[in-house]
């Protein structure tokens, strides 16, 4: 019998996407869906299109009690290439303009809004029966605990950290409204610094704990990339393994992407794309070198360094194209530097198919993140024949190999790498771009080599396969 997976994520692709999470929702299933049965849910965020992907109402309502109040939760479905997706609606957890917050700040009330989605995982699993419970971030992190505390449910629990900066950390106080007794208000458990911490529930209670790389699954028992959790992950460092996130190779596939007006499948292809990106972001210089930047405007993503180095990679004779959004104080710095450079291009928000277009134009990717949990640009970059330049640091180091070290019977992706996050290493890793840009022949090599490389989920896909029948620990 084929066992059944709830997977659970606070965003999927092609609903809702804000970042990786969503990409490795919408992948990951679909890579194990040979070997299991696999359902994802998620909220259903008014700002999903019900129409465009058919969702409907499963009739089905769960009644969820929390903290005293009574949520009436209802139960939509819909399938998508053979997919199965469940969405879970209640107003207070779906009912906004974003999925988290505002480009100022989170929104408030995240914790009892990600706590019912907890909840409503939870009543999922004791209606429909799921001997795999799949736990993504620390929105649904407090599923794990309920599941804990009934001794009815025994499905195994993995739990994947996609980013430990975002732990979902309230005042105390809010213990009472999400109905978790004060005996989970302990080291152990929930407290972190006086607060509660709900993606510690999911490492305390999972019994695997996954985070999206092998370097970033070392980092993280580090005072440096702990993010205060560095103590608590080592207590239970026997469960934590890191697996390198993979790429949808059908939907990022440059040979068969209907967002590029030339597909193409070698580095000679990219020249229409590059001809039709400048035009449209009234760049000039088809020979010129195109650098691009592509995701969330945060200090996790480097974007300090990058402002800070961006005038002296515009005074090289290069056009530059950034994407994203993100907080406010970092799209205004931008702002500036697009309107005082004609070389620079800003576009400020979510753009799938413009992201595609980019990737497809651009020569070099810039990625100068301070830490990168896994990072699937640079494995997109590679699909698309664009050389990543990024610091050596998280799931970078697993997946791009220096180009120095380049042998063409290698199945590794080769990018430029910079060791230090300066503004002197980012902008001399730019320059070997420039010169390396200039050496066409062996610039075309290096670029058709990694578009042959398989950045899919297949390996990954077995390794979490290999996670999901290991024995469980009774013990634990
Ligand atoms: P994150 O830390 O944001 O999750 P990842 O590298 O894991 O970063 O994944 C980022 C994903 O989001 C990639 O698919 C990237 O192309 C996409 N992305 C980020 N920002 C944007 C944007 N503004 N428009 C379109 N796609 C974006």
């Amino acid at each position: 019998m084929v066992k059944k997976v709830l997977f659970a994520a606070s965003e999927v692709y092609p609903f809702a996407k804000t970042g990786g999470l969503a990409d490795v929702a919408h992948a990951l299933p679909r890579a194990l869906k040979n070997l299991y049965d696999v359902t994802v849910v998620m909220p259903l965020y008014s700002i999903i299109d019900r129409n465009k992907y058919n969702i409907a109402s499963l009739g089905e309502t769960l009644n969820i009690s929390m903290g005293g109040k009574e949520y009436a939760i209802e139960l939509y479905g819909c399938t998508v290439e053979g997919y199965e997706y469940y969405f879970i609606y209640e107003p207070m957890l779906c009912d906004r303009k974003f999925l988290y917050g505002t480009p100022k700040a989170g929104y408030e009330d995240n914790g009892l809004r990600f706590a019912l989605f907890s909840y409503a995982i939870f009543a999922l699993l004791k209606k429909k029966h799921y001997e795999i419970l799949h736990l993504n971030d620390w929105q649904c992190a407090l599923t794990a605990l309920l599941v804990h505390k009934d001794p009815a449910l025994s499905p195994k629990i993995i739990y994947t950290i996609h980013n430990l900066a975002y732990q979902g950390i309230f005042d105390s106080s809010i213990l009472e409204s999400i109905g978790i007794d004060k005996r989970y208000f302990t080291m152990g458990s929930l407290e972190f610094y006086g607060k509660v911490n709900f993606m510690k529930a999911g490492i305390a209670y999972a019994d695997e704990v996954t985070t999206v790389s092998p370097t970033y699954a070392r980092e993280i028992l580090t005072g440096e990339f702990g993010c205060g959790l560095e103590g608590f992950l080592h207590f239970h460092h026997a469960k934590l393994t890191g697996i390198i996130n993979g790429i949808d190779t059908d939907h990022f596939s440059p040979a068969t992407d209907g967002a590029l007006i030339s597909p193409y499948s070698d580095a000679k292809g990219k020249k229409a794309n590059k001809s039709d990106l400048l035009k449209k972001l009234a760049l000039r210089g088809i020979n010129k070198p195109l650098f691009v930047f592509i995701g969330r405007f945060t200090s996790q993503k480097g974007i300090d360094l990058l402002i800070e180095t961006l005038p002296k990679i515009a005074a090289l004779d290069c056009n530059i194209a950034l994407l994203g959004e993100g907080e406010e104080h970092y799209h205004e710095a931008l702002d500036v530097l697009a309107a005082s450079h004609k070389n620079i291009h800003l576009t400020f928000r979510y753009d799938e198919v413009l992201s595609h277009q980019i990737y497809a134009a651009a020569d070099f990717l810039l990625m100068p993140s301070l830490f990168e949990p896994c990072g699937l640009n640079q494995m997109i970059a590679f699909s698309y024949g664009t050389l990543p330049i990024v610091h050596r640091v998280g799931g970078l180091v697993d997946t791009v190999k220096r180009l120095e070290s380049y042998q063409e019977d290698s199945c590794s992706g080769y990018g430029l790498i910079f060791s230090t996050p300066t503004s002197r290493s980012l902008l001399s890793a730019v320059n070997k771009g420039c010169e390396l840009y200039e050496d066409k022949k062996h610039f075309e090599r290096i670029i058709n080599h990694n578009m042959r490389c398989d950045f899919s989920w297949g390996e990954s896909a077995i390794a979490y396969g290999a996670l999901y029948e290991k024995e469980k620990d009774i013990d634990a």
